[in-house]
């Protein structure tokens, strides 16, 4: 295994593989990644870090690896901006599209949902990085695991304040028929 840094990225420029000046067989790679380079700069803003190996077989390129990045979130409940370190795995299988299809029975493996084709000349990391950063945000991100929220009435943050509305404090789920019937108080 070798340690280097494409020149290209090094510049900062793309993240551009450029299949055949990469060796056949293995090579592993770890570089940085600037959020802005594959668009995310608005989840990440700090840079990113790739560790990927690179297995080319002719025009067959599999690069496996992980990002490690810092991801700015909102929390759900509170509404807090916090941060979320992240290590996500990375993996893509580049494949030139043949003509025709082979008589061949295709049997489909559970890697060959990460087959992404390109030209035969040029590996682009781009959409595989950005695609691995937005999958890595959670669907209703938490700042932590047991987070209060605001207060539905009042609105302060419960992780930093308690306010006197806890006491009469009725589930959300239930507020939505309290604003319907107008005319009833919400219980005690
Ligand atoms: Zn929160
Ligand atoms: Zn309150």
């Amino acid at each position: 295994m070798t340690k280097q840094c494409f020149s290209y990225i090094k510049s900062g420029a793309m993240l551009k593989l450029i299949v055949n000046t990469l060796p056949q067989g293995e090579s592993s790679f770890n570089f940085i990644v600037e959020p802005a380079q594959i668009g995310v700069e608005n989840l990440v803003n700090e840079p990113i870090s790739a560790s990927i190996v690179v297995f080319r077989q002719n025009k067959e390129v599999d690069v496996r690896g992980t990002l490690s990045f810092v991801l700015c979130l909102e929390c759900s409940r509170c509404l807090e901006r916090f941060t979320l370190s992240v290590e996500e795995e990375v993996t893509g299988f580049y494949r030139v599209p043949e003509g025709e299809v082979k008589g061949e029975e295709v049997v489909l493996e559970e890697e060959e949902l990460d087959i992404l084709v390109y030209d035969g000349e040029v590996v682009d990391l781009t959409g595989l990085f950005r695609d691995t950063v937005i999958l890595a945000v959670p669907l209703k991100p938490l700042c932590r695991e047991d987070c209060k929220g605001l207060c539905p009435y009042c609105g302060v943050n419960r992780n930093k304040e308690q306010c006197k509305c806890e006491a009469e404090y009725i589930d959300p789920r239930w507020r939505a028929l309290l604003d319907i019937k107008f005319d009833e108080e919400g219980g005690k």
